[in-house]
């Protein structure tokens, strides 16, 4: 090949060849293979392997490339790398920290808060983030894993004070287009949702997920649309984020961020200053900040309330309001999430 035809194929064009499923089943499995890859000393993670037994290691090659080679304290690396602190037990973090269990209304279907319900669309994410309040959740048990929604949306059939459908996971942009589609046409069919939330990194982790057939099925609904991203650092919006970012809202879904305060990743003011400029300039507005949900083999990401209050008194004086995320904590059995500080 020419060398300047080389050149001219960015990244996220050599990606775009193997095609975003690809991508997904491609990805890093390997604690050791990431390291290598990245050219970072193993010694800097002990027991990463170990790690990765309990909730598998699982990164694509996409995100990876916005990784810096060779920094052990990358704030994208440390988010999806399996580290020796998640095997030890830390006294108050739990396996189920938000009670999603207990919230369970039909089978694969949470109903925690009045006139929504959260459906758990799939087990699968395209990244395991290590901080995931749900790592340890039975996906397996789910309808999800078998496609099987036909409870669930009976249930909110049945339910005319459900005004919102919330697809989760896992991921909900991790299925085909082919499994999305009926899902999303079952819910447009029914007369009392109004709104439809996805909850999705696959923006912010293999954008070529946002592909034009899933942008015209969003387009063809009569819902009102939201997309929630989950980023948590500036370096995870990059450029081709942005453009994807940029084509679903002009197919008018409205984009918000939620992202979790994580120590030694976003607790400074500067990661959340830059953070949320960095959403507003692709389109996104940041919604929540979240509290880490206290769950078993995270407590190392853990801010405390005090500090988490204190960056959020500086932030105020740095940005506009619409720009500040409200500092939430998710309290077991509470019909909402809870307000840490007010703006
Ligand atoms: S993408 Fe979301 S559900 Fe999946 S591991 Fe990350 S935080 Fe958990």
């Amino acid at each position: 090949m020419p060398k300047s035809l080389s050149n001219s194929i960015s990244p996220l064009d050599a990606e775009s060849h193997f095609g975003w499923q690809q991508q997904l089943a491609q990805a890093i499995t390997d604690p050791l293979q990431l390291l290598e890859m990245l050219a970072i000393d193993a010694l800097h993670f002990p027991q990463c392997q170990q790690a990765s037994e309990d909730f598998q290691l699982k990164v694509p090659q996409h995100y990876i490339n916005k990784i810096e080679p060779g920094n052990p304290h990358d704030p994208l690396l440390k988010q999806v790398m399996a580290s020796a602190p998640e095997v030890r037990a830390v006294t108050g973090f739990e396996r189920d920290p938000v009670g999603d269990l207990a919230a369970m209304a039909a089978p694969g279907l949470l109903h925690k808060y009045q006139g929504r319900v959260l459906l758990v669309t799939t087990g699968a994410c395209a990244v395991h983030c290590r901080y995931c309040f749900r790592r340890h959740f039975p996906y397996s048990q789910q309808p999800a894993a078998r496609n099987n929604w036909q409870d669930a949306l009976d249930y909110i059939r049945r339910d005319s004070s459900i005004h919102e459908v919330i697809l989760s996971g896992g991921d909900p942009l991790v299925l085909s287009n082919g499994k999305l589609t009926p899902l999303l046409l079952a819910i447009n069919d029914i007369p009392h949702v109004e709104q439809l939330r996805l909850h999705t990194r696959l923006p912010v982790m293999i954008p070529q997920r946002i592909d034009d057939s899933l942008l015209n099925l969003l387009k063809s609904l009569r819902l009102q649309t939201c997309m929630v991203i989950h980023a948590n650092h500036a370096a995870e919006i990059a450029d081709d984020e942005i453009d994807v970012l940029h084509k679903l809202r002009a197919a008018g879904i409205t984009l918000l961020n939620q992202s979790v305060l994580l120590k030694g990743i976003n607790d400074s003011t500067g990661a959340l200053n830059q953070l949320s400029k960095r959403l507003y300039h692709a389109g996104v507005l940041p919604y929540y900040l979240h509290l880490l949900d206290r769950v078993e083999g995270a407590a190392h990401f853990e801010v405390n309330e005090a500090d988490a209050i204190a960056l959020m008194q500086q932030l105020r004086q740095e940005l506009p309001g619409y720009l500040l995320p409200r500092l939430v904590r998710e309290i077991q059995g509470k019909k909402s999430k809870i307000p840490v500080f007010e703006l």
